[in-house]
């Protein structure tokens, strides 16, 4: 038995492992105790990679659907059928026919995304989607609107208080820095930052918050609202780095005005006082930082959402000045220079492509892939006919199960890249088997171009890793990177590829890698070309194979350059309309008639949502428990345990109740990306239901990316007669 350093690329907390290997395959992994960030941090889903190995059902060979199920098909012959079927559509139907969907499982390599971006712009189609216009699309469009400082947040260096909203970090590693992020946030509080939390639910975060605010779901913009609304009334804002960066400031006054703590606490069901003091100690602590998960954006507008969080950075000054050092810097990507100024606003939507639905457009997010099953359904020229999925499972992952099935069956060519046959995978045309991440070599670049972005995933300071593969895949499986796979598409349809860079500033001009498309080039040299221009070598990061931090303290945000006029702009006209919109809605509330429950998304740590229903991770528990309230299940005559019929204005699912006196009266809470398809409606017990059936495509949160409402959803809820 032997033991290898590596880390685990099953999330993005990328949590450094020891992997113990006998005879070629993976015997146990473990955290790795000597490192200081992570000290020896791992989860259930990085324990439970050598049954994911080993797993009976694990798929090892590419499978070609026929009348009466799957085949096996060797990769070149799998390869050449769909190079073949992807030229036909092309020709018929044009490029934008075809489009690819590269999900969350393409961030366990990150060669996957920049293979599949080279291949799709190769063949002259821009039909690239991404979680990212569901997955808090907002960040992304409020930056464009607000405008972009030339240097971090203050995010996780030295914070005085944080406020989490809709967010949990001991479930997302979202919201606290990545490693342990229970270890860091009790550091943090040992030090004295105040934390507070706005959730519906006390969640493990909200139970260590100073302050925690219980709404009810969908009022996460008038809270905001009337933040920043005491703010300006309590002249708690800080004056001098809101005139030298920012303009709006009267017209951001006025758009609150309505949004005073008591009709804020009316429409969200809190007390004012509450409000008010919660305002006061986030402005009052100094530097921090303010971090929402994907709850208040799945039922507001996540851009409006995101908006109003940077503004209230902005009016407390939470970016970094000149003169201080850097802590969170890219290490595999170049890194600088950083200034204190502002970039001024530009368009968040309107950008590239105009879709052939609803008249949305490509955004800031990215393309709008919450209505993807709309573009493969619709008439005309701008119909997708075929789709490439790679790491994902839409079946149970994108709103409207329902419109998702019908789409999916509706293509010419889905082929699904995935190592478990799941709702997804069962509907594709061809199923291509990838390798699991220890069977690859990764480095932790992904996470490098995320803290970019920026988001509050991953460390407080710069680290990096990189790992060799660790095992062979199984003998006699036939698998193929996703990259390869990618790569040998480009090479049977005649196409070069060229990568695009990552890189620090997203105005840099991209500079191409070309790929060699005579000799194929091997995963390390395709991850070395990645890294090129590194602030740290890639060698210099592989002399450390437990990975190590890279610091670089001089590395500073350097003074505002003369004669720069750029401003942030803390009122753009559209938000402020967008706000007024939402505060009428707040004074009409919503007709629910029938639908006397909201359902709200969670998420649950013994779970690989989409991915693998398992025991190895779900303990004997395979059903999608729809948890409630005590004192509702009383009322509804229901026990923990029982079968209830939910239902929404879209359509019906069966689930069972359990109690939770954490979460708010009046809710059901469910996980996303769960269950099965409608033919596994009965065996709802073993299989789970599916939250996605209850939403529909008509229904926008956020308009500008195209996102339907995921959360916050009228349902109601019945005993199901005959279980
Ligand atoms: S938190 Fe879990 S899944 Fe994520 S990297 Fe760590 S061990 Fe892997």
């Amino acid at each position: 038995m032997t033991e290898v350093r590596s880390f685990c690329r099953a999330c993005l907390n990328s949590c450094p492992t020891i992997v113990e290997v006998e005879y070629g395959r993976l015997l146990r992994v473990r955290g790795d105790k000597t490192n200081d960030i992570w000290d020896g941090y791992t989860c259930i889903k990085g324990r439970a990679q050598p049954d994911l190995h080993a797993h009976p059902n694990r798929v090892l060979h590419h499978l070609k659907r026929v009348d009466d199920g799957f085949v096996r098909v060797g990769a070149d012959a799998a390869t050449a059928e769909i190079a073949a079927k992807l030229r036909t559509i092309i020709d018929t139907h044009g490029p934008r026919s075809v489009a690819y969907y590269g999900a969350t499982g393409v961030a366990q390599s990150p060669l996957t995304d920049p293979f599949f971006g080279a291949l799709m712009r190769a063949v002259g189609s821009p039909m690239r989607f991404s979680p990212n216009s569901i997955d808090k699309p907002g960040r992304h469009l409020a930056r464009a609107l607000h405008g972009a400082w030339m240097a971090p947040l203050q995010g996780y260096q030295d914070p005085d208080v944080a406020l989490l909203i809709g967010a949990n970090p001991y479930r997302t590693y979202y919201g606290a820095a990545a490693g342990n992020p229970g270890r860091w946030l009790s550091q943090r509080l040992d030090e004295g930052m105040e934390l507070l939390v706005i959730d519906p639910r006390r969640s493990d975060v909200a139970k260590r918050a100073s302050l925690h605010l219980q709404p009810r779901p969908g009022h996460d913009v008038e809270i905001l609202a009337c933040l920043i609304h005491v703010l300006l009334a309590e002249d708690l804002i800080d004056h001098e780095f809101v005139a030298e960066n920012a303009e709006g400031l009267e017209d951001l006054r006025r758009a609150v005005a309505r949004c005073t703590p008591e009709a804020v606490a009316g429409w969200a069901d809190v007390a004012p006082e509450s409000l008010v003091e919660l305002a006061r100690r986030f402005a009052r602590a100094g530097r921090g930082y303010i971090a929402c998960g994907v709850g208040p954006g799945f039922s507001n507008s996540s851009t409006l959402v995101e908006y109003l969080v940077l503004v209230l950075e902005t009016l407390t000054g939470h970016w970094l000045r000149a003169g201080e050092v850097v802590d969170r810097v890219p290490t595999l990507l170049p890194a600088g220079p950083y200034f204190a100024q502002a970039q001024s606003p530009k368009p968040a939507w309107g950008l590239g492509i105009e879709m052939g639905f609803a008249g949305l457009t490509q955004t800031s997010a990215g393309l709008p892939t919450g209505t993807l099953a709309e573009e493969i359904l619709q008439q005309g020229h701008k119909k997708v006919r075929a789709l490439i999925c790679v790491g994902g499972n839409p079946v149970l992952s994108w709103p409207d199960q329902t419109r998702v099935l019908e789409a999916l069956r509706d293509l010419e060519l889905l082929v699904v890249v995935d190592p478990f046959m799941t709702p997804t995978a069962r509907e594709a045309h061809y199923v291509i088997a990838p390798p699991l991440p220890y069977e690859t070599p990764g480095m932790t670049l992904l996470q490098d171009h995320i803290i970019n972005t920026p988001t509050f995933y991953g460390p407080a300071e710069a680290w990096a890793q990189y790992t060799d593969a660790v095992v062979d895949p199984p003998a006699g499986s036939d698998v193929l990177p996703e990259w390869e796979f990618a790569y040998d598409l480009a090479r049977e349809l005649g196409v070069p590829l060229e990568l695009g860079a990552m890189s620090v500033t997203p105005d840099a001009p991209a500079v191409g890698i070309k790929v060699d498309m005579v000799n194929k080039p091997t995963a390390e040299e395709s991850l070395a070309s990645l890294a090129v221009g590194s602030r740290v070598p890639l060698d210099e990061v592989k002399r450390h194979p437990s990975g190590s931090t890279f610091p670089s303290p001089s590395l500073r945000v350097g003074a505002k350059q003369d004669g720069w006029s750029g401003r942030f702009d803390i009122a753009n006209s559209s938000m402020m309309g967008d706000l007024a919109a939402a505060v009428e809605r707040s004074d009409a509330a919503e007709d629910d008639h029938g639908f006397p429950f909201r359902l709200i998304m969670i998420r649950e740590q013994n779970q690989f949502n989409s991915t693998l229903n398992d025991p190895i991770m779900n303990r004997n528990r395979f059903h999608n428990p729809a948890y409630m309230h005590p004192e509702d299940l009383a009322d509804l005559a229901l026990r923990p345990g029982d079968p209830v019929t939910i239902s929404s204005r879209r359509s019906h699912i069966r689930a069972i109740v359990e109690a939770e006196p954490n979460l708010r009266r009046g809710l059901v809470a469910m996980s996303f990306a769960y269950g099965g398809p409608p033919e596994t409606d009965d065996a709802f017990r073993e299989v789970g239901s599916p939250p996605s059936r209850l939403l529909t495509l008509a229904d926008f949160a956020d308009p500008h990316v195209g996102m339907p409402r995921i959360g916050d959803i009228p349902v109601a809820v019945e005993r199901l007669a005959a279980h």
